[in-house]
C-alpha cells in the first residue's frame, strides 16, 4: 500500500482556504481543511509569503506533503508558473514567479490551476461527479466558473482556460459582462445579478425568499435558470456529457432553479438525448476549490515525474 499526502491552496478574494488530501491505493480522501483571511493588501509578494506560511502550517499539522496545488481566481501561465490576472484580487502580478518562489518556500513541486477547474476536478474525484465519464462543472458565485472533464480527466485546453462555459455568448446584445464581452451566461447568472433579479440583497436571501414563496424571487430564479439552461444546453449539444454538476450558493435553490434548466435542455437539445444527462448539485461545498487544487498538484507532479 502506498499513501501520499497533498496540499491544495484556494486563493480567494476574501479567504485563503486549504485542504490536505491523501492518495492511497488509487483512492482520494480528505484529511483536513481550514481557512484564513487573504492578505489582499499585501501585494503579490505578500500573498506568496502567506501561501508559504499557510502551506508550512498545514504541512506541520498534517504532512508530510508531497506536492502543492494552487487554485487561482483568474488566468495564469502554466508553463511559466506565473499568474496573469485575478479580477477579484487587485494585485500586480507582473514579474512575480509564483511557482518558483513558492517551491523555494515549501520544498515540493507546485502547480497552478484555475479555481473553477479545481472545483470541477474535486467534484469529479471526490464529489458529485464521481464515476462520470464526461463531466461539466459550473460554479455560480461572484462570477460563473466552469470546467470540463473528458474520459475521467480534467480537460485544460491549450492554456488552462478550457471550460469557461460561463463566458459563452447567449444574448448577442445582452448586458456587458465583467470579461468585456456582452451577453455571457455570467452576465445573467453571477451572484449580484441573481440578487438584483430576485429583488434581494444577496443570493442567499434570494434562495430563502423563493423557498418561502416570494413571487419575485421565484420568477427571478426561474429567469436565471432559463439563461443557465441555454448555456448548459449548448454544452450538452457539443459534448454530450453524462453529468453536469452545479455548485455555488444559488445551487441551494435546488428545483426552483433546476426545473427551468431541465426545461431548456428539453426545449433546445435536439441532436442528442437529454434523458441520460444528470443535473446534480455539487457535494463538496466551499472546500471544492482547495481539494481540487490539491488533487491537481498531485496529478501534475506525477505527470511531470514521468511514468512510475
Ligand atoms: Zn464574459
Amino acid at each position: 500500500m502506498t499513501s501520499t499526502r497533498h496540499l491544495g491552496l484556494d486563493l480567494g478574494g476574501t479567504q485563503l482556504k486549504w485542504a490536505v488530501v491523501d492518495f492511497t491505493d488509487a483512492a482520494w480522501g480528505r484529511i483536513a481543511t481550514d481557512r484564513v483571511p487573504t492578505r489582499v493588501d499585501a501585494g503579490a509578494e505578500g500573498i506568496i509569503d502567506q501561501l508559504g506560511e499557510t502551506a508550512s502550517a498545514a504541512a506541520a499539522g498534517w504532512g508530510p506533503i508531497a506536492s502543492v496545488g494552487v487554485g487561482i481566481p483568474g488566468r495564469y501561465d502554466a508553463a511559466g508558473g506565473r499568474v496573469i490576472m485575478t479580477p477579484n484580487i487587485p494585485v500586480r502580478w507582473e514579474g512575480t514567479h509564483l511557482v518558483a518562489r513558492l517551491e523555494q518556500l515549501v520544498g515540493v513541486p507546485v502547480h497552478l490551476l484555475n479555481d473553477a477547474r479545481a472545483f470541477t476536478l474535486a467534484e469529479l474525484r471526490l464529489g458529485a461527479g464521481r464515476g462520470a465519464e464526461t463531466l461539466v462543472g459550473m460554479t455560480l458565485g461572484t462570477g460563473v466558473g466552469g470546467g470540463i472533464a473528458i474520459r475521467g480527466t480534467l480537460y485544460l485546453g491549450r492554456d488552462g482556460a478550457a471550460g469557461e462555459i460561463g463566458h459563452q455568448t447567449i444574448d448577442p446584445d445582452g448586458p456587458l459582462c465583467n470579461c468585456g464581452n456582452r451577453g455571457c451566461v455570467e452576465a445573467f447568472a453571477r451572484a449580484d445579478v441573481i440578487a438584483a433579479t430576485c429583488g434581494t440583497a444577496t443570493v442567499e436571501e434570494a434562495v430563502r425568499a423563493a423557498a418561502a414563496g416570494d413571487a419575485r424571487a421565484v420568477d427571478g430564479l426561474a429567469q436565471v435558470g432559463r439563461y443557465l439552461g441555454i448555456g448548459i444546453a449548448n454544452i450538452v449539444t457539443v459534448l454530450t456529457p453524462d453529468r453536469v454538476v452545479v455548485g455555488g450558493g444559488v445551487a441551494a435553490a435546488g428545483e426552483l432553479l433546476f426545473a427551468q434548466v431541465r426545461a431548456e435542455l428539453d426545449r433546445r437539445v435536439r441532436m442528442t438525448g437529454t434523458a441520460t444527462v444528470e443535473l446534480v448539485r455539487a457535494e463538496l461545498g466551499i472546500w471544492a476549490g482547495a481539494i481540487g487544487a490539491a488533487i491537481h498538484g498531485a496529478e501534475a507532479a506525477a505527470k511531470a515525474a514521468g511514468p512510475a
